[in-house]
């Protein structure tokens, strides 16, 4: 472990770390653009100049191994004005067009002038003009005048993807990043690109020109789109609801853990919250009577689905849980059907195509929480549930989150399944075929509006924050089965997610030991070995 001192300062950092990171452990920011630390060290941009004792000039940082005995400054004189030159380097054929630039605010260019530039422009010659609103993708769009060439997203799709679609054409001030021919820029983790690009030159298709970047507010999260669990950043617009077509939910933006996604996370993960704010979400309970679908208080829903469990056999009632669910969720759920005694569970059901997977993130279980209702004890057979249906030993089937009609059983037989149940009950966040279909709908809220954790395909458990409010009387599941527990004659309904997740860290072993403080911003494995409720 080298020793060496920072501005002064002595740290001890492991061997082979370079000296942009061993600045980070010493609190010291060493500016920089083409370095990154998931990516091989370019030295392109020659920003992250320092001073090492007796060199004869300044050095790059992120090519500079730590050693022994080292004297490194960032902040010397010759330092500061080999910065200055450099950015004023960067900045010379730049176009200087902050105010209609999706990047600003959240510009290294833009940061780094302000903090190392501060130079009165001597640039007096036309600037060299590049391609401008070129769509690289379906999700990067590129202006070619404003990269700064660090080649960060060249190196990303060479060595994360390995699709190696981008590269730099031309020489001198004529170099320009673009696409090979007859590329496109569509790998599954495309978006990438747009977080690690330092400048606004590769902007989201998706997310440009929706909202401004400070009127955003963010929420720590975990992507539910695989079993994975991707961390995650949702960026939220409150301040301008009129912005973006009253869209809440800005974007999603990768969140380092190092030991679930690093840097990255996949497109289908990044652009698959629209269901959050999409026209089909489910807003109010409602009630079907024959063809007649009537809005109802909650209480009345509340009153109806427990009068039916109170009134049923528990052999006369099944229940198709979902791995979508949180682990509150789940706890609250186990608890429900303990104390009504109900043996017909289950969780997933088969969907029509099975998911894709690679070495990189994706999973083929697109589900966030299947381990987690494995270890709560929810993955009976769906199959077997849905078949006491048909044989009519059924009398209310309760089907969360899933469209049976959208899944791999034929159609035909979930429809006679539907049909032989005097209630149906569906809890969810948007309507779907199957929800059309109930005699009771509960609308749920989503993972974005309320709190809970997931357990991942490896056994971390991880937390999502809520970001906005639920939409409409949209309630977590939790919420709404505690209340269904306390009309059953249970203690008080929880009112925060946290409750269950106590309860299930004392109930389930694997989640011993576990609580919301401990499981922090990245997450804890549950216990390994053991994986039943007790
Ligand atoms: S487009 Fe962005 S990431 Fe790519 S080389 Fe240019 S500045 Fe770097
Ligand atoms: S790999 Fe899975 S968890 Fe990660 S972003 Fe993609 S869908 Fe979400």
């Amino acid at each position: 472990m080298p020793r060496l001192t920072v501005n002064g300062q002595a740290i001890e950092v492991p061997a082979g770390t370079n000296l942009i990171e061993a600045a980070r452990v010493a609190g010291v920011e060493v500016p920089h653009y083409c370095y990154h630390p998931g990516l091989s060290i370019a030295g392109q941009c020659r920003l992250c100049m320092v001073d090492i004792e007796k060199a004869p000039r300044p050095t790059i940082a992120c090519n500079t191994v730590a050693a022994d005995g080292m004297v490194v400054s960032t902040e010397t004189d010759r330092v500061r004005e080999t910065r200055k030159s450099i950015m004023e380097f960067h900045l010379i054929n730049h176009p200087l067009d902050c105010p209609v630039c999706d990047q600003a605010g959240e510009c290294w260019l833009q940061i780094y002038y302000m903090k190392h530039g501060l130079y009165d422009p001597r640039m007096t010659d036309e600037k060299v003009h590049k391609p401008k609103a070129v769509p690289l993708g379906p999700h990067v769009i590129l202006d070619a005048e404003r990269c700064i060439l660090c080649s960060r997203c060249v190196r990303f799709c060479d060595e994360i993807t390995g699709t190696g679609e981008l590269g730099i054409f031309e020489r001198g001030d004529l170099s320009e990043i673009g696409l090979f021919p007859g590329k496109e820029l569509d790998n599954k983790y495309s978006g990438n690109v747009v977080d690690i690009c330092p400048v606004g030159a590769l902007t989201d298709r998706d997310f440009r020109f929706q909202v401004r970047v400070w009127y955003l507010e963010t929420a720590t999260s975990v992507c539910p789109g695989c079993a994975r669990g991707c961390n995650l950043e949702v960026h939220v617009n409150r301040r301008r609801p009129h912005h973006a077509e009253g869209r809440r939910v800005a974007r999603l933006k990768p969140r380092f853990n190092a030991d679930v996604n690093r840097w990255w996370i996949c497109d289908a993960g990044r652009y698959g919250f629209g269901f959050v704010d999409a026209n089909d979400r489910l807003l109010v309970p409602t009630r079907r009577e024959g063809e007649t679908t009537s809005e109802a208080t909650w209480d009345e829903a509340i009153a109806a689905v427990a009068g039916a469990l109170r009134r049923l056999s528990p052999d006369e009632v099944g229940v198709i849980a979902s791995p979508r669910m949180s682990n509150e969720d789940l706890a609250a759920l186990r608890r429900l059907l303990d104390i009504c005694g109900v043996q017909r569970i289950a969780a997933g059901v088969p969907v029509r195509a099975p998911g894709d997977q690679d070495d990189i993130l994706i999973r083929a279980d697109k589900n966030p929480n299947s381990l987690g209702a494995e270890l709560v004890g929810l993955n009976g057979d769906a199959r077997a549930v849905l078949g006491a249906a048909r044989s009519r030993r059924l009398k209310c089937l309760w089907i969360f989150e899933h469209d049976l009609l959208a899944s791999a059983w034929p159609a035909a037989e979930v429809l006679e399944a539907l049909n032989a149940v005097e209630m149906v009950i569906f809890t969810g966040t948007n309507a779907n075929r199957t929800s059309e279909r109930a005699h009771w709908v509960l609308p749920a809220a989503a993972w974005v509006e309320r709190d809970g954790t997931y357990t991942n395909f490896e056994g971390r458990v991880q937390r999502f924050r809520q970001a906005v409010e639920p939409l409409g009387q949209a309630l977590a599941a939790w919420d709404m089965l505690g209340r269904i527990l306390a009309a059953l004659g249970e203690a008080p309904a929880a009112t925060r997610a946290e409750h269950w997740f106590r309860r299930l860290a004392a109930t389930v072993p694997a989640f011993a030991g576990l609580s919301y403080q401990s499981l922090g911003d990245t997450g804890r494995m549950v216990a390994r070995g053991v994986s039943a409720s007790s």
